[in-house]
């Protein structure tokens, strides 16, 4: 159900400007400015709907995952979509044009301007708000098989740690999207024991917690969230034995401290499918599951990825 209200005027600049409120089950309200820029003549022509675009989640805050989402009423095809300076991979999903941006826990919050171009070339400007995250802290422990809760075995962590993360990094990503239903979560019984975005205080040192950990033990199947490629498998220092699965565009699956791997670097695979079990190994002081969301290199909030393909 889509409530519009609508206005139009004339400016010597512009063919029309509309300002449109709507609603949807679906969708949070917004209010979008909508510019046509195109000097094609559009006034003999019959009215035109003009694309709706939206936002998912509609407020967001640093390290969350922001979808584009262009609905359109006319066969008008986009050709690209940019978020400020970004620009974005657009995809079809559900019905609707989606583009995916990753915020950086740590980018600076400000609005941006989302231009939407159009192959009939009509451009499309709304805006966007990324708004702070709160600053959580809490203590975190080193495991006696990492050295203890020392500071030269958290100096270790943190060097060791750069490391790691630089080699997860330039991935290969598929062109295009490799999915076309929703994201799912990557246990049967999915229990979030550690949320994604706190700062750990461990021996000094503090390390943000970039992703979201489950309940599991080393029986535990953890599932492919969606269609896509295996990447990378290998067992690191501190992230243990590690899958990367790529869904396309930059989107990209990490499931770590397994303790059993069952895929292979280059192997296709589908939504649900097991890829290993749960375990601790690396930097985990009991058997779960450590989950990382990856849009572009940037590490966004799973649980609000999740949340996008309801
Ligand atoms: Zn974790």
């Amino acid at each position: 159900m889509i409530r519009c209200l609508l206005m139009k005027r004339k400016t010597a600049h512009h063919r029309a400007a509309f300002l449109f409120a709507y609603n949807t089950s679906m969708l949070p309200v917004a209010l979008i400015s909508i510019i046509f820029a195109s000097t094609a003549s559009i006034a003999s022509a019959a009215p035109v709907a003009a694309p709706i675009v939206s936002f998912y989640p509609e407020n967001p805050i640093q390290g969350q995952p922001i979808a584009v989402m262009v609905a359109r009423a006319d066969d008008a095809s986009v050709r690209y979509i940019m978020l400020g300076p970004k620009v974005l991979s657009p995809f079809e999903y559900d019905g609707a044009t989606w583009a995916l941006y990753g915020s950086d826990i740590k980018e600076k919050p400000a609005t941006s301007t989302v231009l939407v171009s159009f192959a009939d070339g009509r451009i499309v400007r709304s805006h966007i708000r990324l708004n702070q995250r709160p600053k959580i802290e809490a203590p975190f422990g080193i495991p006696a098989k990492l050295g203890g809760n020392t500071p030269a075995a958290a100096t270790t962590l943190v060097n060791t740690l750069e490391q790691e993360n630089k080699g997860l990094l330039g991935l290969e990503t598929a062109p295009q999207s490799l999915w076309n239903k929703p994201f799912s979560y990557p246990l049967k019984d999915s229990i979030i024991t550690d949320d994604y975005g706190y700062s750990r205080s461990t021996v000094g040192q503090n390390i943000t917690h970039k992703g979201t950990d489950f309940r599991a033990n080393e029986t535990t199947p953890v599932l492919a969230m969606n269609d896509g490629i295996v990447r990378l498998v290998q067992e690191g220092r501190n992230y243990g034995k590690t899958v990367v699965i790529d869904h396309g565009l930059g989107v990209q699956t990490f499931y770590m401290h397994l303790s059993r791997i069952d895929v292979a670097q280059g192997e296709k695979i589908r939504r649900g499918n097991r890829i290993g079990m749960a375990g601790q190994t690396g930097y985990a002081e009991a058997a779960h599951l450590h989950l990382t969301v990856r849009i572009n290199e940037v590490s966004v909030d799973p649980i609000v990825f999740l949340g996008l393909f309801k």
